[in-house]
C-alpha cells in the first residue's frame, strides 16, 4: 500500500471518528455514530497493517486475535451497570500500551533523529510514558473502587497536596535529566524513576477520590488515555493516532466538565478528593428529616395512576439494577392508550454514567419525544398529578436545595415534591450513591412502594390492565 493511500485512509478514518462522536451526542443518531466509529477503526487497522507494518505479521495477527477475543467475550458478558468499571479497565490498557510503546521506542534508538528533533522526540516519549503510567495505575484503582474490590471511602493522607506537588516537581526535574542523558545515548534510569513516580501518583490520585465522584474520574482518565495516545502519535509520527488521541482527550475533558456541572462540583475539588462514601449505606434520619414514611401497595399505585391526567416518570440507578425498563414502557403505553399524558424526566447524572437512562429507555423502545431533560421539565412539577420515582434517590433529594451543609448541596435536582403525589419505588430506606438521607421519603405527599422495581412495576402493570 503506498503512502498516499495510507494518508487518505487516515483522513477518512479521522472524519469517521469525528462523525461517530457527533452521532453519539444524541440517542436518535447514536447507533449510526457507533457504526461510523467501527468503520473508522476498521479502515485505520487495515491501513496500519498493510501500509505501515512491514514485518512480524504472525505476532501482530496473534495479538489481534487474543485482544479481539477478550474484547468480544467481555462486551457480551458485561451488564449495563458494570459498564463504568469495564471502561475503567479498558483505559488502563490504553495507558499500559502508551508506556510499553514509549519504552520500545526509546530502547529502539533511532540514530537518524538528532539535534533539536531528538530533544522534541525525547520529550514526546517522556510525556507519553508519564501520562500512560498515571492512566494505567489510576484506572486500575478506579476499576477496583467501581467494582467494590476496593472500598469507596477516600484515602486522605495528611499533606497529600504537598506530596502531589513534590511528585510533579520531581517529574519535571527527571524530564530534564532524561533529555540530557538521552543525548549521550543513556537515560533509562530517569525514565524508570519517572515511571515509578507516575504509577504512584495515579494510585494516590484515585485513592483520594470518594465513591460518588468515581464516574467523573473515569471520564477524566478517559481524557488522559486520549492524551497518552496523542503523545504516542507524536512519538511515532502517526497522524491518525494524534487526531484520535486529541479527540478522545478533549471529549473526555468536556464530559468531565459536564458531569461536574450537573453535580455542582468543581473539577479541581473532584481531583482534590474527599467526597462520597461507599454505596447504599442505611442512614439514620439526619437533621430534620425524621418523620413518618407512608407505604403504598401496587394496586393503590395503579388506581392513582389511572385517576391521573399528568404523569412524570423519573428513572434512576435502581431501574437499571432491576432491569425494569421494558415494564416501564408497557405501563407507559397502557396509560397513554387511556389518554393520560406520560412523560419522562431525566437527570443528567441519573444512573452511573451519562446517558445511562436514555440508553435503557431507548432499548425498551420508549418514544424519544416523551423523554425530557431535567431543565426542560423541572418547572412542570406543580402540574403533575403523580410522579413515579423508579430506583432514584440523590437526583430527587430536596436537601441539595435546603441543606447548605449537605454533601450534595447545590446539585441541581428534579423537584418532584412540588407535584401532587410522588411514588418512590425502592427496596428499603437505604441511601443512594452519595450516602445521604433523603427528606423526600418523609414528605406528606410521598408514598413509598417498597420492593424490587421490576417486581413492583409488574404488579402495577397487571393491576392497570386487568
Ligand atoms: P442513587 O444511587 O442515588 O439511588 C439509587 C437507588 O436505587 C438506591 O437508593 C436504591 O435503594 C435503589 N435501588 C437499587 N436497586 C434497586 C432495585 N432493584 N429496585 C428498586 N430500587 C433499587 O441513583 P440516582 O440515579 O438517583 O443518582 C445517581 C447518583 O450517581 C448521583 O449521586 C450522581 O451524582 C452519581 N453519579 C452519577 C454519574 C452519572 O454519570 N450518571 C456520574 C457521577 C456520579 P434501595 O437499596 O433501597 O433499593
Amino acid at each position: 500500500m503506498t503512502l498516499g493511500i495510507v494518508t487518505v485512509s487516515y483522513i477518512g478514518a479521522s472524519i469517521l471518528f469525528i462523525l461517530a462522536l457527533g452521532g453519539l451526542s444524541n440517542q436518535e443518531t447514536a447507533r449510526r455514530g457507533n457504526l461510523y466509529g467501527m468503520l473508522g477503526m476498521l479502515i485505520a487497522l487495515l491501513a496500519a497493517i498493510f501500509g505501515v507494518v512491514s514485518a512480524n505479521y504472525v505476532i501482530l495477527l496473534g495479538g489481534m486475535a487474543i485482544g479481539g477475543t477478550i474484547g468480544l467475550i467481555l462486551a457480551r458478558k458485561v451488564e449495563m451497570t458494570q459498564m463504568p468499571e469495564l471502561v475503567a479497565i479498558l483505559h488502563s490498557l490504553v495507558g499500559l500500551a502508551a508506556v510499553l510503546v514509549g519504552y520500545a521506542n526509546f530502547l529502539g534508538h533511532d540514530a537518524s533523529i538528532t539535534g533539536i528533533d531528538k530533544t522534541i522526540h525525547d520529550v514526546e516519549t517522556y510525556l507519553g510514558i508519564l501520562i500512560g503510567a498515571v492512566t494505567f495505575s489510576g484506572s486500575i484503582i478506579a476499576f477496583g473502587k467501581l467494582s467494590g474490590k476496593i472500598g469507596g471511602k477516600p484515602l486522605l493522607l495528611p499533606g497529600r497536596h504537598w506530596m502531589n506537588l513534590t511528585l510533579l516537581i520531581l517529574s519535571l526535574w527527571l524530564c530534564f535529566s532524561f533529555v540530557e542523558q538521552s543525548a549521550m545515548g543513556e537515560g533509562l534510569s530517569p525514565l524508570v524513576w519517572m515511571t515509578v513516580i507516575a504509577l504512584l501518583f495515579g494510585i494516590h490520585m484515585v485513592m483520594a477520590i470518594g465513591g460518588a465522584d468515581m464516574p467523573v474520574v473515569v471520564s477524566m482518565l478517559n481524557s488522559y488515555s486520549g492524551w497518552a495516545a496523542a503523545a504516542t502519535g507524536f512519538m511515532l509520527n502517526n497522524d491518525l493516532l494524534i487526531v484520535v488521541g486529541a479527540l478522545v482527550g478533549s471529549s473526555g475533558a468536556i464530559l468531565s466538565y459536564i458531569m461536574c456541572r450537573a453535580m455542582n462540583r468543581k473539577f479541581l475539588s473532584v481531583i482534590a478528593g474527599g467526597f462520597g462514601t461507599s454505596e447504599g449505606s442505611v442512614v439514620s434520619g439526619g437533621s430534620e428529616q425524621v418523620g413518618e414514611v407512608i407505604a403504598i401497595e401496587a394496586e393503590e399505585t395503579a388506581a392513582l395512576l389511572l385517576e391521573s391526567k399528568e404523569i412524570m416518570i423519573i428513572p434512576g440507578y435502581g431501574m437499571a439494577v432491576a432491569q425494569a425498563q421494558h415494564t416501564v414502557n408497557e405501563i407507559t403505553k397502557t396509560l397513554k392508550d387511556k389518554n393520560i399524558n406520560v412523560r419522562f424526566g431525566i437527570h443528567p447524572v441519573a444512573g452511573r454514567m451519562p446517558g445511562h437512562m436514555n440508553v435503557l429507555l431507548a432499548e425498551a423502545k420508549v418514544p424519544y419525544d416523551i423523554v425530557f431533560e431535567m431543565d426542560e421539565i423541572n418547572e412542570d412539577f406543580p402540574n403533575i398529578d403523580v410522579s413515579i420515582v423508579i430506583g432514584a434517590n440523590d437526583i430527587v433529594n430536596p436537601s441539595a436545595q435546603d441543606e447548605p451543609n449537605s454533601p450534595i448541596a447545590g446539585m441541581p435536582v428534579l423537584e418532584v415534591w412540588k407535584g401532587k403525589t410522588t411514588i418512590v419505588l425502592k427496596r428499603s430506606m437505604a441511601s443512594g450513591y452519595a450516602g445521604v438521607d433523603n427528606p423526600l421519603f418523609y414528605k406528606e405527599n410521598t408514598r413509598m412502594l417498597f420492593g424490587d422495581a421490576k417486581q413492583s412495576l409488574d404488579a402495577v402493570l397487571k393491576a392497570i390492565t386487568s
